[in-house]
């Protein structure tokens, strides 16, 4: 029996464990597991960063209402304000820009993309990044930079949820109505509301009962830990016993944060994240100054698409985790004579690479922790079944001499008492509960973004895509006059470097509007035969890769359960991301908009 037969009977075995640790995690409720922190937890989701200030609510028109102050709504209003659209109001229902930045400061955030290519506009703004992989203060203080740069704080309403948006037929304006009263018109909406935006708590029995503190990551309590979100020691937790629930990516950065300062962390998990090598490194003004050419960040974004992409890219100007992956699925390919290179050959050289590239995650923390531990923390799934973490201290928090974890063998925290948490029937007393529970995704559009949207003839945009997603270009919505989409479904489906697809976007809404207006038309809308020729060419290509449910439980396939039907449509452009882009390249500097209607 030679090799090839061995690393078969090693890939079967390996199927099946993974088969194995995904069933002891499937549960009859499936994501109605969860509760929402903002309606049902009202008090836990008090903007802990900046008092709220009563005002008076606004009733005037302005040309762009973007809804949404993350990254999507400071770099549409950018790109609109140099188009010279001057009144631009963005609407944020947290107190300052920032979106998911903004919110998570929990100690040790930090972006897991490069932040060459994450941090928007960074030409624009002239900012250089600090860090390989900048830290969230730095990503904040940037997000303003934009907002000041461009004047977006002028008319810009914080702590201010949208409730509706209606279209106005007679008077061409979409009328926004928010829970501040405020009730104003705009010729144009944008929506960039973001995925992750609605925290979730897990809905044990007995958890409004404890009589500790509690917190979300999102709503991290330094009044009560002490520290700030540049890392500075949480030494009111120095006498602490601390009990953090969940072990996705935001536990891994702020475990070692917890293990450094609570006299006591118990760290409570249910499925272990892939732990890959992290290799943050300051980034040197003189390196930058040789890196930073006119034009530089697109073509380091673009540089990352290619290289993601079966890493057939000459050179890789990021050289993360991501880019690792993507080499590694090439020389797999490679390796196979040209005529063996079938669908189904590379496919299996994919989960040979994905099989490789985990066996070393795993054989990584049970380097690092040694044990019962550092092997309670390998996780058996594929790569890309669950996101994909990198850190270089977290698995070194498990050695800290307060550092405890809680394996549940992926049955979860069972209850929580007034005194503490109960995992494996045992009741664990703690001061301090932490959950870093995550947030809601794949839920209805409606319902997670907290409006309805009402286009024209009364059709809600829940209407138009039940049953799945439709746009054009994943930005414009047939019956949803002067309306755009910020997001990168049905477009380049760049999940890895969400800012790239928004960039895009922007660029294209900037266009369009521009346009517009150079035209004196009131309206510009997707007609509904452009609409269905674009999903009908996304349907075309390869299918939607997250949604699997042979994966191991989690929010990228609905907590086992798919997305039904309507997953199909969660899919980007069959030629890949680089294939959306020149594609929209294309199209916006042809000048002639094909498959919007002018009126
Ligand atoms: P996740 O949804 O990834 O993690 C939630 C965690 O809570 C999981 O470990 C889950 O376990 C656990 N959990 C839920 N219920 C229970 C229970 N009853 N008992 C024990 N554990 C439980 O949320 P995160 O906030 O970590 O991350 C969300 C997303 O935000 C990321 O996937 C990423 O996209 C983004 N993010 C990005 C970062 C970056 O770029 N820098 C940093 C942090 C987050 P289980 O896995 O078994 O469901």
């Amino acid at each position: 029996m030679g090799e090839h037969a061995a690393q078969v009977v090693d890939k079967q075995a390996l199927r099946a464990k993974y088969a194995e640790e995904r069933d002891k995690r499937l549960r009859a409720d499936g994501s109605a597991q969860y509760r929402r922190l903002e309606t049902e937890f009202s008090d836990l989701a008090t903007d802990p960063y900046t008092p709220r200030v009563e005002r008076e609510p606004v009733t005037d028109h302005v040309t762009f209402a973007f809804i949404g102050g993350g990254f999507a709504g400071l770099v549409v209003g950018a790109r609109l304000k140099d188009a010279g659209i001057d009144d631009v109001r963005i609407l944020e229902k947290g107190g300052d820009f920032g979106g998911t930045w903004y919110w998570n400061r929990y100690p040790g955030a930090q972006c897991d993309t490069a932040s060459m290519i994450y941090m928007p506009l960074l030409e624009e703004t002239g900012h250089m990044p600090t860090e390989k992989y900048a830290h969230a203060p730095e990503i904040r203080e940037h997000c303003s930079r934009i907002g000041k740069q461009y004047g977006l704080y002028d008319n810009a309403l914080f702590h201010t949820q949208v409730s509706d948006l209606e279209w106005d037929d007679a008077r061409k304006v979409w009328i926004v109505r928010t829970d501040r009263g405020d009730e104003f018109t705009a010729k144009y909406v944008g929506m960039g509301t973001g995925p992750l935006h609605v925290a979730k708590l897990p809905g044990l029995p007995g958890i409004e009962n404890f009589k500790g503190k509690a917190f979300h990551t999102s709503r991290w309590d330094y009044a009560y830990t002490g520290g700030n979100p540049e890392g500075a020691p949480l030494s009111k937790l120095a006498d602490k016993r601390v009990a953090i629930i969940g072990t996705g990516a935001t536990a891994v950065q702020c475990v070692p944060h917890l293990a450094r300062d609570a006299k006591e962390l118990l760290v409570f998990q249910r499925t272990p994240s892939s732990v890959d090598v992290r290799n943050n490194k300051p980034l040197e003004r003189e390196w930058f100054d040789g890196v930073a050419e006119p034009g530089w960040q697109k073509k380091w974004q673009e540089n990352f698409v290619g290289n993601l992409a079966g890493g057939f890219a000459a050179e890789d100007l990021v050289q993360d985790g991501w880019t690792d992956l993507g080499h590694r699925i090439r020389k797999e390919i490679m390796n196979l004579p040209p005529e063996e290179r079938t669908p189904a050959n590379v496919m299996a050289a994919y989960e040979d690479a994905d099989n490789q590239k985990m066996s070393e995650i795993r054989a990584r923390a049970e380097a690092i922790v040694g044990g019962e531990a550092g092997k309670k923390l390998q996780a058996w799934y594929r790569q890309l079944c669950k996101r994909p973490c990198f850190h270089d201290e977290y698995l070194q928090a498990y050695n800290e001499p307060g550092c405890r974890l809680v394996d549940t063998d992926g049955k979860g925290v069972e209850r929580i008492t007034e005194k503490g948490v109960v995992a494996n029937g045992v009741e664990y007393e703690v001061d301090c509960i932490i959950y870093a529970s995550g947030f809601e995704v794949g839920t209805e559009y409606a319902s997670r973004a907290g409006f309805q949207v009402t286009g024209r003839d009364g059709e809600t945009l829940s209407q138009h895509w039940d049953g799945g997603m439709k746009t054009l270009h994943g930005l414009h919505m047939h019956g949803f006059p002067n309306a755009f989409m910020v997001q990168p479904t049905q477009a380049a489906n760049m999940i890895a470097n969400v800012p790239h697809n928004i960039v895009d976007h922007a660029d294209t809404i900037a266009a369009v509007v521009s346009e517009a207006e150079r035209r004196g038309a009131q309206t510009v809308e997707a007609s509904a035969e452009a609409e269905k020729a674009w999903v009908d060419l996304l349907l075309t290509g390869l299918g939607a890769r997250l949604g699997d449910t042979g994966c191991t439980p989690g929010y990228y396939n609905n907590e086992g359960e798919g997305f039904g039907e309507a997953a199909k449509y969660s899919v980007g452009h069959p030629a890949g991301a680089m294939g959306y882009f020149n594609h929209i390249d294309a199209w916006r500097k042809s000048g002639e908009y094909k498959g919007l209607e002018f009126a």
